[in-house]
């Protein structure tokens, strides 16, 4: 089964404020991003993909407002195909009226940013909500990482800091976004030592050398298997994604650099992503 866990609706103009709109196309390699992405283009983005987990995100101090209404009746809609995931800003929505909203909305996890939303992995608030996603069975999917935002703060965005978090909750499921770049080694010898700790592979390989020296560092930790295919669309396709995984031994032609082997490369792409995050019913 091929399961993308790593993917976003919003309306732009709505969701989006314009300022974030400019600073992702300025950073985009070139290529002017659409980035109002309404369900039914979504919907044709994935016609590839089997299931497909898909979230927002709320991040007021970034620009970022989607509500949660509107990925739940996305997914209510399309229940054989789409996961949806809520969203939080911890920094400024009500934080238990908004997790109960996630749940009654039958939302199947969490998505959180604090490198967007301002805040420290460890704050009160965001404590709260691991809390209650642990006591809810609602896997997290943490954008704990870098990005374009020049107003994102680099001091919450490092991957180490989530290890005390999953020492106080050690049955949250938690996936770190984009192996948590550029801090990949770091996210890689977290995911090692915990075990309800994975990542997704989303979006990198359009740094090709980059993305090519994770995987060899994630084969040579021994964490291939904590690795989750997903594509961060619309930044990227599913198809682009496995395009890159695929042709990821290209530095290694003729020489004697590492390699991925062809099982490797195909249980990247076909990750048991609903076992690993417990959503084996949705
Ligand atoms: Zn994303």
């Amino acid at each position: 089964m091929l399961v993308d866990c790593h993917s976003h609706v919003w309306a732009y103009p709505g969701h989006l404020s314009d300022e974030f709109v400019n600073e992702a196309n300025a950073r985009s390699r070139g290529h002017k991003l659409d980035l109002d992405i309404p369900p039914e283009k979504h919907l044709q983005a994935m016609s590839g993909v089997d299931k497909v987990i898909v979230f927002g995100l709320r991040a007021h101090h970034s620009g970022l407002r989607v509500p949660n209404e509107y990925i739940a009746t996305y997914a209510a809609s399309h229940p054989e195909k789409v996961i949806g995931f809520g969203a939080i800003d911890p920094a400024v929505d009500p934080i238990d009226e908004t997790l109960d909203e996630i749940v009654r909305l039958k939302l199947r996890g969490v998505k959180l940013g604090p490198i967007y939303q301002n805040i420290h992995p460890t704050d009160p608030r965001m404590m709260t909500v691991y809390q209650f996603c642990q006591a809810h069975r609602l896997p997290i999917m943490i954008h704990q990482g870098t990005t374009f935002v020049r107003t994102g703060p680099l001091k919450y965005a490092l991957p180490i800091l989530l290890e005390d978090v999953v020492v106080e909750f050690p049955e949250l499921k938690m996936i770190i976004a984009h192996l948590g770049h550029p801090w990949i080694a770091d996210t890689l010898v977290l995911i090692r030592k915990h075990p309800h700790l994975y990542s997704d592979i989303s979006a990198l390989h359009y740094r090709p050398w980059q993305f090519y020296n994770a995987l060899i560092m994630a084969k040579e930790y021994g964490v291939l298997d904590k690795l989750l295919f997903g594509s961060d669309y619309p930044f990227t396709t599913p198809e682009a994604q496995i395009d890159g995984l695929r042709n990821i031994n290209h530095f290694a032609e003729g020489n004697n650099l590492p390699r991925l082997d062809g099982e490797e490369i195909e249980r990247l792409i076909y990750s048991p992503t609903l076992t690993c995050l417990g959503l084996e019913n949705a």
